[in-house]
């Protein structure tokens, strides 16, 4: 089976993963107006009270993001995961130990100059791919995040979240070592920390994506 399309954000869902009264809903109209124009105390509640799709019947609580509220760096994973969702902050568990090792290799903390969010804030069940339903769902929280926090560079980590903020279905491969743009904001791909947990080979490509980020940011 082929990999699902994440990628359409801004003008709904795919047909095959949706009912049409969902293709109305998903992300137009008043609902995405509305929260595109929120503060943060809006947006932390809209989240923390949000059943706009099934996620939320299914996980413990939302994980609705970590960190400077006025960071230049910004971090985008895909959904929560089990320690996450107990525990209501992204990258808390194996693959966040590594991400904040990470960071500190290049002077950076989670709660210094960085704010670290999801895709999704609500666990899939059994860690599922997120469908492109739910995705079109959430995607204005994360858009409000970023407009909020108006960071200098983003980087998306992992396949999904690059293809949710890049609107497209090109491989992760093809998308690293590119300064792309989300929004006017310059935007970095690099794999997915729980990926190099099981590909150690890659944490040396991974590591050159931070250089490279370190590099732009440098230099913007
Ligand atoms: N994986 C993610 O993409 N996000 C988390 O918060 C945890 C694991």
């Amino acid at each position: 089976m082929g990999l699902a399309p994440v990628w359409k954000l801004r003008t709904g869902v795919s047909q095959e993963n949706s009912f049409p009264e969902e293709q109305e809903q998903a992300g137009t109209g008043t609902r995405q107006a509305d929260i595109l124009q929120m503060d943060w105390p809006q947006l932390r509640a809209r989240v923390a009270g949000c059943t706009d799709c099934k996620l939320r019947a299914g996980c413990t609580q939302t994980v609705f993001g970590v960190g400077d509220e006025k960071a230049e760096w910004m971090l985008v994973g895909e959904a929560p995961g089990s320690e996450e969702d107990r525990l209501g902050e992204p990258f808390v568990g194996q693959a966040g130990r590594l991400l904040d090792n990470m960071l500190a290799a290049i002077g950076l903390a989670r709660d210094r100059n960085v704010y670290i969010a999801n895709v999704l804030k609500c666990r899939p069940p059994g860690n599922r791919n997120p469908n492109p339903w739910e995705v079109a769902q959430c995607a204005p929280h994360l858009q409000r995040q970023i407009e909020l926090i108006r960071p200098k560079l983003i980087i998306a980590m992992g396949r999904f979240a690059a293809q949710a903020l890049l609107e497209t279905g090109a491989t992760i491969g093809s998308l690293r070592g590119k300064l792309h743009r989300y929004r006017g904001v310059p935007l970095i791909v690099s794999y997915h920390p729980a990926y190099l947990l099981r590909s150690l080979t890659e944490k040396a490509k991974a590591w050159e994506d931070l250089c490279f980020a370190r590099r732009t940011m440098a230099g913007l």
